[in-house]
């Protein structure tokens, strides 16, 4: 498995980080180091990874490696809803239906982990259970939201329906005209909560970042490789989610998409005011191309609206200017009366997507396990993947863990650069489907 160079994916303007504070800092890896395991990637699932080595192996010593600086991939950047259930599945026959309510089950799996340890820690990330809100901006998305609203109430899973008034009311917007909300669901400050991880890691883990593995030879222990010293491990978690193709893992199965959000500055007293003065409160739109909107406890607004095939996956100042811009645009189709609105951060992240939304969960060969690809949903379920991984890996049997290995594949996708047309295709079709959301 090689990478024979890193480049490094990850701008520095994550609003989220910039708001959660100082992160702690871990050294580089230098010289050669020789553990009983070695985790790659410290977002949500090698976090969760390594938390759990120390809980079932607490004599077992235990090194992450991350590529840039600890948790500020995908699990810091991204929108911030640790999800109960998801609506993009569909749920159009008996069958789907129980697949959305098994994977609601692993999501809620992983949610209560979080509030756990959120608990235990006492992690200051604005964490709020008030659900989250699916919207239809276009009544022709009314339709889908009233099937997803049928299939929950066939469940028996809590909700309430939102009418065009009442909604306006409830987001100080009147874009919307229908919402189903889910009451489960929790909104947080992610970067905050992956702070809180790190600031807590079990003292038998020891962390290094900035240290990107290279490659992973195994000829009985493993090595891997950084460009500052080599790691031997007995056993090896591999989370490096959407970059796991770069790493030369799933490269026919698993590719990565790219992501923009902004985050307002503060609304003032009188803005405020002018919106009716709402609670905090996260909407989710009723198409996968739609705007992913937030109003957060210090009052700023976050609009995430674009999704596109960046196979170089850094993004430069000029390409997340122009994304800026169409987050803006997102932001004053909601808001045309906060016209003096500015943007204080934009920023990009990755996500990893299969082509059959199934994600990756398996051991690749002796001792050298993956868990990733959460097709844009892995706050809770990156969580409870790490955990199960080591579970798997530790021959520690659960219902859960049967249930997760039970699971789908993700099924072939072809190489580049078929991959690069159909992709680019698919997107602008999606895209032109779903512009009256974005
Ligand atoms: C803009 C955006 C919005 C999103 N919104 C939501 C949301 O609201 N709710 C939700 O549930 N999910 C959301 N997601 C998805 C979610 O963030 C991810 O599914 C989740 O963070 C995955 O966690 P992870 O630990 O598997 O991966 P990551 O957080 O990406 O962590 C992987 C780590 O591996 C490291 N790494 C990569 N290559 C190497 C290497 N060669 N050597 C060493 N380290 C390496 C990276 O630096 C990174 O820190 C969103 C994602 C984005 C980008």
């Amino acid at each position: 498995m090689q990478n024979k160079r890193y480049r490094q994916v990850n701008d520095d303007n994550c609003g989220w980080t910039h708001l959660a504070g100082e992160m702690p800092a871990f050294p580089q890896l230098e010289g050669n180091r020789q553990v009983d395991w070695a985790i790659v990637g410290a977002g949500f699932t090698g976090l969760a990874a390594a938390y759990r080595i120390a809980e079932l192996h607490p004599g077992d010593s235990i090194i992450v490696l991350d590529a840039e600086k600890a948790g500020q991939g995908a699990s810091a950047r991204n929108s911030g809803y640790i999800v109960d259930i998801t609506l993009n599945d569909g749920g159009s026959s008996l069958a789907d239906e129980q697949t959305q309510l098994a994977k609601s089950r692993l999501n809620m799996a992983g949610l209560k982990l979080l509030k756990n340890r959120v608990r235990h820690y006492d992690i200051d990330c604005d964490w709020d259970e008030s659900g989250k809100l699916h919207c239809a901006a276009d009544v022709r998305n009314i339709p889908k939201l009233k099937k997803f609203e049928g299939f929950l109430g066939r469940a028996d899973l809590p909700h309430t329906v939102w009418q065009k008034e009442e909604l306006a009311q409830r987001l100080g917007t009147d874009h919307y005209q229908y919402a189903v909300q889910t009451h489960k669901g929790v909104l947080v400050n992610p970067a905050a909560l992956v702070k809180g991880l790190l600031e807590n890691l079990p003292a038998s883990v020891m962390l290094y970042e900035r240290s990107p593995v290279l490659s992973i030879q195994s000829d009985g222990a493993h090595r891997l490789t950084t460009p500052g010293g080599e790691l031997t491990a007995d056993r090896v978690i591999v989370a490096v989610n959407a970059l796991m193709p770069e790493l030369g893992f799933k490269r026919d199965r698993v590719f990565p998409l790219t992501l923009t959000a902004s985050l307002t500055r503060s609304l003032d007293e009188k803005e405020y005011q002018s919106i009716g003065q709402p609670e905090p409160w996260g909407v989710l739109s009723a198409s996968s191309m739609g705007a992913t909107v937030r109003l957060t406890n210090d009052r700023r607004i976050l609009v995430r609206n674009t999704v596109e095939w960046w196979p170089g996956l850094a993004m430069g100042k000029a390409a997340l200017e122009q994304r800026s811009k169409k987050n803006l645009l997102g932001l004053r189709k909601r808001f045309p009366d906060l016209q003096n609105l500015d943007i204080d951060y934009t920023w990009s992240g990755h996500v990893c997507i299969s082509r059959n939304s199934k994600p990756v969960f398996e051991k690749t060969r002796d001792n050298v396990f993956l868990a990733g690809c959460y097709n844009a949903g892995g706050v809770a379920m990156g969580s409870l993947f790490g955990k199960l991984i080591v579970d798997y890996a530790s021959g520690h049997e659960s219902e859960q863990l049967e249930q997760v290995l039970g699971q789908e594949k993700p099924v072939f996708i072809p190489p580049r650069p078929l991959l690069d047309i159909g992709l680019k295709a698919r997107l602008a079709w999606q895209r032109y489907q779903g512009r009256s959301e974005a």
